[in-house]
Formats: structure tokens, C-alpha cells, sequence
């Protein structure tokens, strides 16, 4: 999904959840907030993805 069902905007960023590597702390994509990174304690309600315009998470 790259639109928000929310707001309908398209700066969706994708969470991340474990431990990140160095190379992905330095990546662009999280620089830019299409990926966020959500810790390392993953539970199955989890958000998948944000929206960085309204903060919806699913
Ligand atoms: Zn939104």
C-alpha cells in the first residue's frame, strides 16, 4: 500500500521491528522516514506502516 486509507497522502513509511543492522541506520530510506523502526519487542498487533502525514499507524 502507498496511500494512507486515513488521509489519502502518499508519504506512507514502512515499520521496521528487530534489530537494525548499521547499514540500515545509515540508509536513506530511514533518513527520509519511509522506514521506521519500530524496536526490537514484536507483538502480532504490530503497525506495519505509518503515515507521516496524519501518524496512522496499521
Ligand atoms: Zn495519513
Amino acid at each position: 500500500m502507498t496511500e494512507c486509507p486515513k488521509c489519502g497522502g502518499s508519504d506512507m513509511a514502512i515499520i521496521l521491528y528487530g534489530l537494525p543492522s548499521e547499514e540500515l541506520l545509515d540508509s536513506k530510506k530511514v533518513k527520509e522516514k519511509k522506514i521506521i523502526l519500530g524496536g526490537c519487542c514484536v507483538s502480532k498487533d504490530n503497525p506495519k506502516q505509518e503515515c507521516n502525514d496524519c501518524g496512522w499507524r496499521y
